[in-house]
């Protein structure tokens, strides 16, 4: 099958998404003049209110800890740039890569996953929340930037690479973007990509973080294959090495091993299944974007390892139960009275509550607190607290 490609396809694979038969908007639009539609899709993303408040919310650490720690907004980035550079050796949309990446944790709660368990627990008559599902609701619906239309207004393969995971239910609700998850599709590879970059950037930068906070040592970490491997090497070349570099040298070894097997093991994939467009990754069973089985595993090892000694440390659940008291402190003073939002937020709830009853003014009331930034959520409960 051959396709007309479009302006800003040259140059890319015949798997990748291209403009050419892009999906389109749900509410179309003239072309730019001198952008590409993907392009376009990131630029929106940059520009909106949902991605500068990324700044102030947390990955593992709260941001007032120290200024070094990984905040949301540096996460995307770093998702973002090591995405890039495996869109750009496959063939991929650079630019649709990055705009999934840089829109994929949009959604998310303040204080990290700790914020959306206790927003989810509070939702759990109506819904549940879900931060993957918010991102897409924030650019599917909440972004106020334009005249025209609610949201930013996305391109398809933009909102099929934010949605990853989805239950039933909501996929017959969202329909399009939804309809993969009940025939058991994939996603373009763009989408693919950005996920296990989403991976790469958290096991490697919670390293660093980790060690920076006193959490792990480099000994401990010694327990794990991919952190020894690289430690060993870097150690044995540069004896005299001071510990910081130490570190640093190792895991940007262990970035670029994975990554290095990301793109071979896919296009060893990618030359087996040799689908000819999107709709033929599409149609695949699995995923095309991989790692080999031994880096999969050496990865699953290194994640383990995050989670019992960095999220499950009691330095990082002593701050989750804070969050979660402040969350759910909040939410249940603004579902009781709505008018203890700022008035355009009430109003919101007001409206919605008229048309979907109190399913309505719950997710009102979600939007508003999943949209806060660690800090206004400590702002909001001293008002409302105080
Ligand atoms: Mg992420």
């Amino acid at each position: 099958m051959s396709h007309r490609q479009g302006l800003h396809d040259d140059g890319l694979a015949p798997y990748a998404a291209l403009e050419a038969t892009s999906r389109g908007r749900r509410h179309p639009e003239p072309a730019a003049g001198y952008r590409g539609e993907f392009q376009r899709d990131r630029d929106r993303i940059v520009h909106s209110n949902a991605f500068r408040r990324l700044v102030y919310k947390t990955q593992v650490f709260v941001n007032h800890e120290g200024d070094l720690f990984r905040t949301r907004l540096t996460h995307s980035l770093e998702v973002a740039q090591i995405a890039r550079t495996v869109a750009r050796a496959l063939g991929l949309s650079e630019p649709l890569t990055e705009a999934i990446c840089l829109a994929h944790d949009l959604g998310h709660t303040p204080f990290g996953h700790a914020g959306q368990d206790a927003l989810n627990e509070c939702m759990r008559d109506f819904g549940g929340f879900e931060h993957n599902l918010q991102s897409l609701r924030v650019v599917d619906e909440l972004e106020e930037r334009y005249a025209e239309f609610p949201g930013l207004n996305l391109t398809f393969e933009s909102r099929e690479g934010i949605l990853k995971h989805c239950s039933a239910a909501n996929a017959r609700r969202l329909g399009d973007v939804g309809r993969r998850f009940l025939e058991r599709r994939q996603p373009g590879l763009e989408a693919q990509l950005a996920n296990v970059a989403d991976a790469i950037a958290y096991n490697n930068h919670d390293v660093d973080d980790g060690i920076r906070a006193g959490l792990v040592s480099v000994d401990t970490l010694a327990q794990v294959t991919l952190f020894r491997r690289h430690h060993d090497a870097v150690h044995s070349a540069y004896p005299d090495i001071p510990s910081r570099k130490l570190v640093h040298e190792t895991i940007r070894r262990m970035i670029n091993d994975v990554v290095t097997d990301l793109i071979e093991e896919t296009r060893r994939r990618l030359a087996a299944a040799g689908p000819d467009d999107i709709d033929a990754v599409r149609a695949q069973v699995g995923p095309l974007v991989a790692f080999s089985d031994g880096k999969h595993e050496e990865h699953l090892e290194l994640k383990r390892f995050l989670r019992r000694h960095v999220y499950e440390h009691e330095r990082v659940q002593g701050m989750r139960e804070g969050a979660v008291r402040t969350l759910k402190d909040l939410y249940g003073a603004f579902f009781d009275d709505v008018a203890l939002m700022p008035a355009e937020h009430r109003d919101i709830a007001l409206r919605l509550e008229s048309e979907q009853g109190p399913a309505g003014r719950a997710r009102a009331v979600a939007d508003y607190v999943a949209g806060m930034t660690d800090r206004y959520a400590f702002q909001e409960h001293q008002r409302v607290f105080r």
